[in-house]
Formats: structure tokens, C-alpha cells, sequence
């Protein structure tokens, strides 16, 4: 059930690589939208309870998804706009994981980037949520997630790309922003999630993001920082986190992108990537994190956007940046700063 699709060395079109050169049924992409379908139909699983707390995170993962696989349609969209009304606090503006949850930072930037995909934004009042991410935002220029006070990088990409998709970046301090986003900068190269915090592919994704969006990619060295993305790479082809912690597909994204923004990508060896991820395909549709593990919908969302930064142009085409589709931002107008 949950072996790999297709062998590496396939061909250039890696969603349809079984169909080239395996004689695997055909079709791995409509295998996914299967998958993302069943997704959002079955809310009896165990999996659909367990990530209840996350639901419009998983949404905006899905319909990503959806989108890259050119089938934006394959979820319900009049079911899930009532649903992610009903996720965004009456009293702060924020959005919670789900309904009657509280608003988080994390949450409020998926269900913005869903809004984005559907083109509704004009529903939304966006005051209230510029008020919210606002309101998070510390002397020192970095941003809290939520009103109990974390600090954490993350919520620094997380608060300016929300913003600037809601065209309001101008909203809050960013050259302390920035300031920020650059003293967690490391001897590596690399960012964590607070100042002197350890370099993580993760962490380092969302602080060249956050600085590509304010136009503060002048303060990265990418030599220095390509170098330790690039040595993500393990035997296998696939990318890591940190040193000596196991290849994931979601690497494929975090250190990916962070790759692609700076502009060395051809850093590492991407048909060893890509054969990778096609790996962690499941033969019933979905991405798992490693090859032969169950599919989810974020390692799908994220294996089938690095696929796409791979070259893969049978999928619609992911910004680096916004991890949005690039259609998407080019009919809001949004570019970098
Ligand atoms: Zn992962």
C-alpha cells in the first residue's frame, strides 16, 4: 500500500515518470488529487481528530496543494469560506487553529493565504487583522504569536507576510523588524528561532523570507548560508533540518526555498532531490516524509512545491517566498520589496 511509485533515475516530469518509463498505472497526479480529496471527506479518521487543532493550517496545505496540481476546485470552496469565517476572533481579528480556538499568528497567515487562493480578501476586514498582527509586535521589533507571549522567528515571517498579502506591511516598525530578523543571524550563516539560538532549516526559511519581503536580503551572506543549506543534503538525496538529523521531504521546501531565494540552487544535486521525493510517493496518492511512511497533506503540499522549484512544469508554479502560487500573487500584484 505504501511503497514507493517510481524508481529513481525517472524523467523529467516526476508526477509522470510511472507513466514513462515504469509501467505503473498512469496518472500519479490524479493519484493526489484523490488523496487530497479523501482528505477533506473522511472526518472520521484518527488523523482527522488529531490534527484538529491545526485544521487551517491543513486547508491552506490542501488547497495549496490543489492548486499546484492545477485542481483548485477539489475541496469544497463555499464550505471551507463558512467554516474559516467562523475561525477568526470576534474580539481580536486574529484566526484560531479551528472554530472557537484561540487566534495565533501561525493560523492567521494560512487562513489569509487561503483567502488569497479563493481571491476573497475583500470579505475580510482587514483592519482587524492588520490590529492583530500589530498588536503582537515588541519593542524590539520581533513578533509574539499569540497574546501569551512566545518569541520566535517564525512569527516574524509569519506577521509580514500576512501583512504584505493584505498590502499593509507599511502597518508595523519593519526596520526593527529586520533588526530582528538579523541578530538571530549566526557565525554559519544560518538563522535560529531567537538570538544565539542553533541555524535550523526551518527557522532559516522563514528569516530569508521575512527579509526578502521587506527587502532586506542584503544583510544575508549567501555564500556562507548556501554553503550550510547545501550541506543539508544527505546520501540519499534527500535534505535535512540540521546536521545529523534524518532527510524529510518538508526540507524539500524550508531548505529549498531558502536556496531558491537566494539563488543557489544549483548548490546542491537536484535530480538526487527530486528522485528522493518521488520516492516518498504513495502509490494511493500523497507525500510522506520519507519513503514507505504514511502520506500527509503537508509533506504533499510541500513534496509537490519542491518538486515544482525542481523544474517540474506539469505543476502550476510555487513562489519561494509567499509559498503561495505565483498566479496568486500576480493577480494580487504582489511582488519583493
Ligand atoms: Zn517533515
Amino acid at each position: 500500500m505504501r511503497g514507493p511509485v517510481v524508481a529513481a533515475g525517472s524523467p523529467a516530469t516526476p508526477l509522470d515518470a510511472a507513466d514513462a518509463s515504469h509501467g505503473a498505472p498512469a496518472g500519479q497526479a490524479a493519484r493526489h488529487v484523490a488523496f487530497l480529496r479523501r482528505l477533506s471527506a473522511e472526518r472520521d479518521t484518527f488523523e482527522y481528530a488529531a490534527t484538529e487543532h491545526l485544521r487551517v493550517s491543513g486547508v491552506y496545505w490542501g488547497l495549496a496543494a490543489a492548486w499546484l496540481l492545477r485542481e483548485p476546485e477539489c475541496m469544497d470552496r463555499a464550505e471551507v469560506l463558512q467554516w474559516l469565517r467562523g475561525c477568526q476572533c470576534p474580539a481580536t481579528g486574529g484566526f484560531g487553529g479551528n472554530t472557537g480556538h484561540d487566534p495565533h499568528l501561525l493560523y492567521t497567515l494560512s487562513a489569509v493565504q487561503v483567502l488569497a487562493m479563493y481571491d476573497e480578501l475583500a470579505s475580510l476586514d482587514v483592519e482587524r487583522v492588520v490590529a492583530f498582527v500589530r498588536g503582537l509586535q515588541q519593542p524590539d521589533g520581533s513578533f509574539a504569536g499569540d497574546r501569551w507571549g512566545e518569541i520566535d522567528t517564525r512569527f516574524s515571517y509569519c506577521a509580514l507576510s500576512c501583512l504584505r498579502l493584505l498590502g499593509r506591511v507599511d502597518a508595523v516598525d519593519t526596520a526593527a523588524a529586520t533588526g530582528f530578523v538579523v541578530s538571530c543571524m549566526n557565525f554559519d550563516g544560518g538563522f535560529g528561532c531567537v538570538p544565539g539560538a542553533e541555524s535550523h532549516g526551518g527557522q532559516i526559511f522563514c528569516c530569508v523570507g521575512a527579509l526578502a519581503i521587506v527587502g532586506g536580503l542584503h544583510h544575508i551572506d549567501a555564500d556562507r548560508l548556501g554553503w550550510w543549506l547545501a550541506e543539508r543534503q544527505t546520501r540519499d538525496g534527500g535534505l535535512n533540518g540540521r546536521p545529523e538529523k534524518l532527510q524529510d521531504v518538508c526540507y524539500s521546501w524550508w531548505v529549498l526555498a531558502s536556496l531558491s531565494i537566494i539563488e543557489r540552487t544549483h548548490w546542491i544535486d537536484r535530480p538526487a532531490l527530486r528522485d528522493f521525493i518521488v520516492r516518498c510517493q504513495d502509490e494511493e496518492g500523497g507525500i510522506a516524509d520519507r519513503p514507505g511512511d504514511m502520506p500527509d497533506v503537508f509533506h504533499t503540499f510541500f513534496g509537490l512545491a519542491g518538486l515544482n522549484l525542481l523544474g517540474d512544469q506539469s505543476l502550476d508554479a510555487i513562489d519561494p517566498v509567499y509559498a503561495l502560487p505565483s498566479s496568486v500573487l500576480k493577480r494580487m500584484g504582489v511582488t519583493r520589496a
